[in-house]
């Protein structure tokens, strides 16, 4: 595609955008009366404004029905978590028996290693990323502990070559081969928070199984951001957030896949609720757990309807739009906020960006990692003033999400704009 840094390009790309519509469909927060540039859609995505309205709905049929609403609210709540099978499954390539809406996300990856690392003498390893989200190198650490293990002997972690960013498949592949005897657990964030690196998880599945581990992929930010195919790719389980990318608000309901052929796997070691047990036999109350043979028999608790009345609002959306026609939109707006910062960059001596993620639109989702030599903070506090909303990490890196459901061109644009006045400051 071919890019121009001009007010007259991001216009004419927004009038013809598909999706353009769904950005009124929004609260953004405002600056100076008007939108802000909000680019931190993979920390906390925006409000869909139909949420007020589904939230609404279950404090009104609490109101009215009491306990009865388990079975006569609009939704019932007996049910809830069931709404969201399928739409979930779209979303990550799953079959709807193979997700559920439950918990947060560091809670399901605890409940999923329970059930997928069980390590022996033999096969204990796990290998992971180094610098992993924090949350997930302490429940990584936590379960290795748990087992009687030491988390230095036990964690592999990959990390980019010296002087690189991005972790290599290759390298990966080599490591995988290296300790093919003993490794017992793949656990990767499968879009890498800092990076904004998308790996491939299709080939590492396949090398971790070959050689004769268990794969599972954290898809805080994957989920709702890039193309999945979890059955597909045989991913044995997987977990994300949902107020990150799928926009159902702070804390929000997390999501679990497990694959069709461990989740009848009734034999499978979990921890149990009653959520997880044979529906027909449920309220009999009986001492011995029976788990429902799908992803929904991980389930603990009963649902939490609170927080995922703001997913069905925001799911309602992706089932409309489609992962398909989203991920076309963000490969070309990505590609824009790429294009406006090599050419901002350039334009100056002094103040240079380095993109940290990779440079390939098919390794990558909507996020842009910048590198800034020079004095980061200061142009982070230059943008927030200006009313740009990014996401600073210590030392110097720069986080922006261009959100192919509510941003546009015309936000790129005029961040380029902010930009340059910044470096020029
Ligand atoms: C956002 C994020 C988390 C947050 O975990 P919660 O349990 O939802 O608080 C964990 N891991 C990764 C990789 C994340 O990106």
């Amino acid at each position: 595609m071919n890019y121009e840094f001009t007010e007259e390009f991001a216009e004419k790309q927004d009038a013809a955008d598909p999706l353009k519509k769904y950005r009124d469909e929004f609260h953004f927060p405002e600056h100076k009366g008007e939108k802000k540039l909000y680019f931190t859609g993979n920390s906390l995505g925006l409000q869909p404004k139909n949420v007020e309205k589904h939230v609404k709905q279950e404090i009104e049929d609490w109101a009215k029905y009491g306990v009865d609403g388990h079975f006569e609210a609009g939704n019932p709540w007996y049910s809830y978590h069931e709404l969201f099978s399928e739409p979930l499954s779209k979303i990550v390539g799953a079959k709807p028996h193979e997700v559920v809406a439950m918990n947060s996300l560091t809670v399901n990856l605890h409940l999923l290693m329970v059930s997928f690392y069980k390590p022996d003498n033999k096969r204990y390893k796990i290998l992971c990323e180094a610098k992993a989200f924090p949350s997930d190198q302490y429940a990584l650490a936590s379960q290795v502990k748990h087992h009687g293990l030491k988390p230095e002997e036990t964690l592999i972690e990959l990390s980019p070559r010296e002087g690189e960013h991005i972790i290599r498949t290759g390298d990966v592949l080599e490591t995988i081969e290296k300790h093919k005897d003993e490794l017992a657990l793949i656990m990767i964030g499968g879009v890498n928070y800092y990076t904004g690196q998308l790996w491939d998880m299709k080939t590492i599945t396949k090398a971790g199984h070959n050689a004769g581990a268990l794969v599972g992929w954290d898809l805080a930010h994957g989920a709702g951001n890039v193309n999945l195919k979890l059955h597909d790719w045989d991913v044995d389980f997987a977990t994300w957030c949902s107020y990150k990318y799928m926009n159902s608000g702070p804390g929000g309901v997390s999501g679990i896949y497990v694959h069709e052929k461990h989740a009848e796997n009734k034999a499978l070691n979990r921890f149990a609720g009653w959520w997880g047990h044979n529906k027909e036999e449920r309220f009999k109350m009986e001492k011995d757990f029976d788990p429902i043979p799908t992803a929904e028999g991980w389930q603990l608790s009963n649902a939490a309807v609170f927080s995922m009345a703001p997913h069905k609002a925001s799911l309602e959306l992706f089932s409309a739009v489609g992962m398909s026609a989203l991920t076309k939109k963000s490969e070309k707006l990505t590609g824009y906020l790429e294009f406006v910062l090599e050419k901002v960059s350039r334009q100056q001596d002094g103040a240079s960006f380095e993109i940290i993620t990779p440079r390939n639109s098919k390794e990558r989702g909507c996020q842009l990692s910048v590198l800034v030599h020079g004095e980061a903070k200061k142009m982070f506090d230059y943008l927030t003033k200006e009313g740009v909303v990014v996401d600073y990490r210590e030392p110097n890196v720069i986080r922006m999400a261009p959100v192919p459901l509510y941003n546009n061109f015309m936000d790129v644009y005029r961040f380029g704009k902010i930009l340059r006045a910044a470096i020029d400051h």
